[in-house]
């Protein structure tokens, strides 16, 4: 099983280009709300395959848990990151937060809605976006989130919706997420 459907959601972009990258799975700060979110099924697995529970930061959803990052150099990385290799250690069963990069659900400006967005920090993202096979990979990511087993375990798991961020262009509202929480966003 590698996310909440047991379906693999497809990356748009190709690896050769995350490869020379250097934007993922590095942080500024210790304690970065964009630090991945797992799911409480998706914890679940990666531990069971040997992280380190102590690594899953509780949250206030009761379900869900963000990863505790480490130091790098000048910076900070997920501790499944392989920053020599550039590659994620958990590929196959990394979360859904990180599946969907370079889209973002979170929180619109006013806090009243669940959005998705493209992050253009991704610079493949930002590029591409006007692009009719991006666009058309938009329409199977909205698929897949508004999918009734996706939108379920994000509104179990509702801190994966992460804070308003205005280097994400919004690109589709989640309307069945509206009331996933009733904590104020704004
Ligand atoms: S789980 Fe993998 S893809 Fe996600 S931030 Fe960590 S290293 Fe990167």
């Amino acid at each position: 099983m590698h996310n909440p459907s047991d379906k693999q959601l497809q990356q748009i972009i190709p690896s050769e280009v995350c490869f020379s990258c250097d934007v993922c799975c590095r942080f500024l700060e210790v304690d970065s709300p964009l630090a991945p979110i797992f799911t409480e099924v998706e914890k679940a697995r990666v531990v069971a395959a040997g992280a380190d529970p102590e690594l899953f930061r509780p949250q206030v959803d009761g379900k869900s848990a963000q990863i505790q990052l480490k130091p790098h150099d000048d910076f900070y990385i997920c501790p499944f990151f392989e920053p020599e290799m550039n590659r994620c250690t958990i590929y196959p069963i990394r979360p859904l937060d990180c599946q969907l990069y370079p889209f973002a659900i979170m929180f619109s400006e006013d806090g009243n809605e669940v959005v998705l967005g493209v992050d253009t920090l991704c610079p493949f993202g930002e590029e591409h976006l006007e692009t009719e096979v991006f666009q058309q990979h938009l329409r199977e990511v909205i698929d897949y989130v508004e999918s009734e087993t996706v939108t379920e375990q994000i509104a179990a798991n509702w801190s994966l919706i992460g804070d308003y961020q205005d280097t994400v262009i919004i690109v589709h509202t989640l309307a069945q997420l509206r009331n996933a929480t009733s904590t104020p966003h704004a």
